[in-house]
């Protein structure tokens, strides 16, 4: 068991808040993802599990016991960072086996587990090799069965994957996630690439300030963003947003009036993301505008228009064509468009 408390956790540094009111409970065998951009707070809410920074208010609860006062090696977790954090002067084998040394596992123990957990991130035939004479990948597979082999209850990742080309960063997160999974290990982990969050967690926490902005799974972050940054920080496109006024169901912005909405009057800031816009016949639209750019994906064409004076992006059928400057006609139904409070960003409907 491996259940983590955060009770309303704060750090702080003078009068400056690294983290505010963090609290969350992490379920056993979770894998919890903090997701935010560059200095909300991601990796000293992790440094503070480890216990590698100390804590200004709030209790760390592990397995039922309060940790705030225990040493890191006292707790029972293993962290994996960008930087592998392998010693040069060992081979492989050597790196793995190093924690099991450190904290005076059994000897005759210690082979077998460092050939399981090499064999887990199948490095089976690099075990010889020092670290200059790895790939990235590679390297990062030993930090991962460095963390493996100490069998720990938690395993803490700050961005694992970030010195990794795009290639292997989709195949060593898929191992990611499977190991976790194989291992039933609770994990949390860091990272501000949206689409690592979305397709690792159980559930994600976006983080913003210091301040948790929203936790749910990956569906219902992008299903139901709480307020306008998650929905801005989620998704690629990210959801467009527009400025403008309801008035009795009707919502007029810049060039844009869309009507049948189920929102009180008001000042709002209207969502929709680029998939839900239905391309239509030239002029028959709601919105009419020219493109900026198109892209082919492959299974899409992703259209870039200027509406209202701001980029929206518009996702249409993977036989559309048009040329830059042609104008392309779009509608959005109500039923999905999202509605925040224009003053908070708070979602309203
Ligand atoms: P990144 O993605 O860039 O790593 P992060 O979300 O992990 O960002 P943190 O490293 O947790 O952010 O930092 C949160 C905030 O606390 C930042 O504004 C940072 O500058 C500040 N901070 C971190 N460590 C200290 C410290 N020792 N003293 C003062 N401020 C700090």
């Amino acid at each position: 068991m491996a259940e983590i408390q955060l009770r309303n956790i704060n750090k702080r540094w003078g009068s400056f808040v690294g983290v505010e009111n963090f609290d969350l409970t992490i379920a056993d065998e979770e894998f919890l993802v903090l997701l935010g951009p560059s200095g909300c707070g991601k990796t000293t809410t992790m440094r503070m599990i480890a216990g590698l920074e100390d804590i200004t208010e709030g209790e760390i609860i592990i397995d039922g016991k309060v940790v705030n006062d225990l040493d890191p090696k006292d707790r029972d977790v293993a962290m994996v960072f960008q930087s592998y954090g392998l010693y040069p002067h060992m081979n492989v084998y050597e790196n793995i086996r190093f924690p099991l040394k450190v904290r005076k596992v059994d000897p005759a123990t210690h082979d077998e587990r460092v050939r399981r957990a090499s064999a887990m991130v199948e490095l089976d035939d690099f075990l010889h090799r020092k670290p200059a004479e790895l790939s990235g990948g590679q390297r990062q597979r030993v930090a991962l069965a460095r963390a493996i082999v100490r069998e720990p209850n938690v395993f803490l990742m700050d961005e694992p994957l970030s010195n990794l080309d795009a290639k292997l960063r989709v195949s060593t997160r898929a191992q990611i996630k499977n190991l976790s999974h194989e291992l039933k290990v609770t994990t949390v982990y860091v990272t501000h690439d949206q689409i690592e969050a979305m397709t690792l967690a159980d559930r994600v926490v976006v983080m913003k300030q210091g301040k948790i902005q929203q936790v749910g799974t990956p569906t219902e972050i992008y299903d139901n963003p709480a307020n306008t940054f998650v929905a801005s920080f989620i998704g690629s496109p990210a959801m467009n947003l527009m400025d403008g006024v309801i008035r009795d169901g009707i919502f007029e912005g810049v060039n844009v009036r869309i009507e049948g909405l189920k929102a009180a009057d008001g000042e709002v800031t209207l969502g929709f993301r680029a998939e839900d816009a239905e391309v239509a016949e030239a002029g028959a639209g709601q919105i009419n505008a020219p493109v900026y750019t198109i892209e082919l994906l492959g299974d899409a064409v992703m259209l870039a228009v200027k509406a209202g004076g701001q980029m929206v992006s518009v996702k249409a059928h993977k036989e559309y064509r048009a040329n830059i400057g042609d104008a392309v006609s779009f509608s959005v139904p109500p039923n999905i468009c999202h509605v925040f409070e224009k003053a908070s960003g708070a979602r309203i409907s």
